[in-house]
């Protein structure tokens, strides 16, 4: 009888712990703030993009309704061609800074590819926390770290899912390069023609 009520005990806490998981998602967290600063880096970073195609391209302010609501690849890939093969335009600017643009602009598209990873998954508490199976939890030699997610994705709805675990914190990193690179293309664009940041 005693040892039947110390096993509902048991049950009853860990039914306890399983809700306090399941809310955890529910109501204000650090991995929403950091998946939504994750994502307004990533609206700036766009806007610099943007610009960067404008520069090198020297065109105008009329083709900005061009520029807009274009995909990161293709404003990406426009960058890079002028960046090869500067147009007539911007002649008169520093040539010796393509170089160093060209670099910048490798390091966004890491980072970009970074964003992509983080924005296009679904982040959950792993199964293995709410009574599930989940390998990548098994496969760990120590427990769950309290800001480690069960990260999901697929390229095709009908190919394998990859499933990995990741933290907040490499969120957090993540925010920081975004700032650091987005800096560094913009240094070298005024480096380029200091004239289009007047
Ligand atoms: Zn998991």
């Amino acid at each position: 009888m005693l040892a039947g009520s110390a096993d509902m005990g048991d049950g009853a806490e860990e039914k306890q712990s399983i809700d306090l998981l399941l809310m955890k998602l529910a109501c204000p967290n650090q991995l929403d703030d950091f998946i939504g600063k994750v994502v307004r880096e990533g609206g700036l970073l766009e806007e610099v993009m943007r610009e960067c195609v404008g520069i090198l391209g020297g065109l105008s302010n009329d083709v900005d309704a061009l520029l807009m609501g274009q995909s990161w690849d293709w404003m990406h890939s426009m960058a890079i061609r002028f960046q090869q093969e500067p147009a007539c335009a911007t002649r008169r600017c520093n040539d010796g800074a393509l170089p160093r643009i060209g670099e910048a602009l490798k390091e966004v598209n890491r980072v970009w590819k970074d964003r992509n990873q983080v924005v296009h998954a679904t982040w959950n508490v792993c199964p293995s926390l709410l009574g599930g199976r989940c390998e990548v939890a098994t496969s760990l030699q120590e427990d769950l770290g309290e800001d480690e997610y069960h990260v999901e994705r697929s390229r095709r709805a009908k190919s394998k899912r990859i499933v990995e675990h990741r933290s907040v914190g490499e969120l957090e990193e993540l925010v920081i390069e975004f700032e650091s690179v987005r800096h560094e293309l913009i240094e070298a664009l005024k480096d380029f023609d200091p004239r289009a940041f007047g």
